[in-house]
């Protein structure tokens, strides 16, 4: 009898024990099921911020690209060389008239009411990163980059001499864009117009512009002006033989916006009436 008792009694702990190990087995495989959740949960969330920062990194890629009107060069980070080597392009050949004007080729007025000849040829000096101007803005543009240098500053060209057939891809390819959005043709290529000049249209064709940057802002919007940089080239670049083409309060006369990074070359003599008296190229050529 004794026996009996003390055998149910073992049987008793031998259940309450097998309880307890299948309790213990259980937390063990929750726990591991919890952190192959988390781990999975980690990876997610890895890959979902990863995906974000892709695609704030290819917007703000869009925006640069983008943003400004006349240029849609990508190159942003290359600087002015110190070295240069000359191209030894053609003459030139514009059907850009304007006025008694159209001899001078520092005020050569291009807008969407004066296009460039497809054929447009310039000599070009190729600075070392890939962007070229002008030869005959090079020693300017040089020595307002040098000096905007030895004051602390650090301009950075992003945007200079293109093509016309570089202008008119740049152009498909926003006006593309839009056609794929179901725009008929007529409102995409307005549309694209906004975004990009339309080919003959550009400055940039004439290798008498450049877009400059701040290194440390290189953003091509509003902001801009704020940047040293900008400050500095806005007060100095007439002395060097250049202008803010597209001024804020002038839109309405050059039909392009704002573009406090967008410099063009219209000589001394242009550049330092034009900013004395607060007019922009067309205002300029107009009372001439
Ligand atoms: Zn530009």
């Amino acid at each position: 009898m004794r026996t009996n008792t003390h055998n149910r009694k073992i049987d008793v702990y031998r259940r309450n024990d097998n309880r307890r190990t299948d309790a213990y087995n259980r937390r063990i495989n929750s726990n591991k099921k919890r952190k192959k959740v988390l781990r999975k949960r980690k990876a997610i969330l890895r890959i979902m911020f990863l995906s974000v920062f892709c695609v704030v990194l290819f917007y703000f890629g869009r925006t640069i690209a983008n943003l400004d009107l006349l240029s849609n060069n990508t190159e942003i980070g290359s600087n002015i060389p110190a070295s240069i080597q000359i191209n030894t392009n053609k003459a030139k050949k514009i059907i850009n008239t304007n006025k008694s004007d159209s001899s001078t080729w520092n005020l050569i007025l291009v807008n969407n009411d004066h296009l460039i000849d497809e054929d447009f040829e310039v000599t070009l000096t190729n600075l070392k990163n890939g962007h070229s101007v002008d030869s005959r803005i090079y020693d300017d543009l040089q020595k307002m980059m040098n000096d905007a240098r030895k004051n602390g500053l650090s301009p950075l060209i992003c945007s200079s001499y293109r093509t016309y057939e570089k202008q008119s891809e740049l152009y498909n390819e926003k006006a593309d864009y839009y056609r794929g959005l179901g725009y008929s043709e007529e409102e995409s290529l307005k549309k694209a117009a906004n975004w990009v000049a339309a080919p003959g249209t550009s400055e940039h064709q004439l290798g008498l512009a450049v877009d400059i940057v701040s290194l440390n802002y290189q953003m091509l919007n509003d902001d801009q002006e704020n940047t040293k940089e900008q400050k500095w080239l806005m007060e100095h670049c007439h002395e060097y033989g250049f202008i803010l083409r597209y001024p804020k309060d002038k839109i309405d006369i050059t039909q392009v916006g704002y573009e406090p990074w967008h410099y063009r070359y219209v000589g001394y003599d242009a550049a330092k009436e034009i900013t004395e008296k607060g007019l922009c190229l067309e205002e300029y050529l107009e009372q001439k």
